[in-house]
């Protein structure tokens, strides 16, 4: 059973109540609104320890002020950017939460915005818009070259790691890993259960690293199938991974499912 819970907000976001150091007792990950947070903390009787936040977009932080008028508690967050709210600046390398349970190591996953973290424990991975389900983030501020490393930091993680995402994308995602790599016969099986949870209004999240490994065409640079689709889309010749990357992220982004 997942003890992760997810809390629709806005259109697309999720925000995630994952195990805090004891039972009843939540982290919450990325409030980019207060009252949906509020209202399923409520619902189910638990309290929130602290919470965790990726990286400084609205969607992600944009709860912070109201939530720290309910609770008095540790805001973490990436040390590198400046977000209002955040009581515990974090970076590469830190533990947040306590011994007794609900304790994240923090990785520095820079690419979406220049000081993104992502937060890992207990197999569970927060990674906000770094790595999507079959995707990833867009390249606000930082390089290619930043997000294929995070992404290749992030692909190592092990294979039965959860991935907890920031948004509901997968579809759109799929649609696009369908386009790089026709003949994968994991990505076609895994839009199958995909678009049975949507027709359900279930969240097709999480995955795990080892589903994102086998469908995640950002994860792929380095299968000759997604080789020779980046090299018939980019003009380019270079074959390093960053390149493919840079490649599969620019038709990515003027892509039409
Ligand atoms: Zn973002
Ligand atoms: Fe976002």
């Amino acid at each position: 059973m997942d003890e992760v819970i997810a809390v629709q907000a806005f259109r697309d976001n999720y925000i995630w109540l994952a195990p805090g150091p004891e039972p009843g007792l939540v982290a919450v990950v990325d409030p980019g609104d207060a009252d949906p947070v509020i209202a399923a903390l409520a619902a189910r009787g638990l309290s929130p320890a602290y919470v965790l936040c990726t990286h400084h977009h609205g969607d992600h932080v944009g709860g912070l002020a109201a939530l720290a008028r309910h609770y008095t508690i540790p805001v973490y967050g990436p040390a590198a950017e400046s977000i209002p709210g955040v009581t515990h600046p974090v970076s590469e390398g830190d533990i947040v939460g306590s011994e007794a349970g609900g304790r994240y190591r923090v990785l520095a996953v820079p690419g979406h915005t220049r000081g993104h973290v992502a937060y890992v424990g207990a197999d569970r991975l927060f990674c906000g818009d770094t790595l999507f389900v079959a995707g990833c983030g867009r390249l606000f501020e930082g390089t290619a070259f930043q997000m294929h490393a995070s992404l290749t930091r992030l692909a190592s993680l092990p294979p039965d790691t959860r991935v907890y995402c920031g948004h509901e994308y997968t579809l759109a995602n799929l649609a696009f890993a369908r386009a790089v790599e026709p003949d994968n016969a994991a990505i076609l099986a895994f839009e199958r259960r995909a678009r049975a949870k949507r027709a359900a209004n279930e969240p097709t999240i999480p995955s795990t690293i080892a589903d994102e490994r086998s469908i995640n065409p950002f994860l792929r640079a380095s299968e000759p199938a997604v080789r020779r689709a980046a090299a018939s889309m980019g003009g380019r010749t270079s074959d390093t991974g960053a390149a493919i990357f840079a490649t599969l992220r620019r038709w990515k982004d003027g892509f039409k499912g």
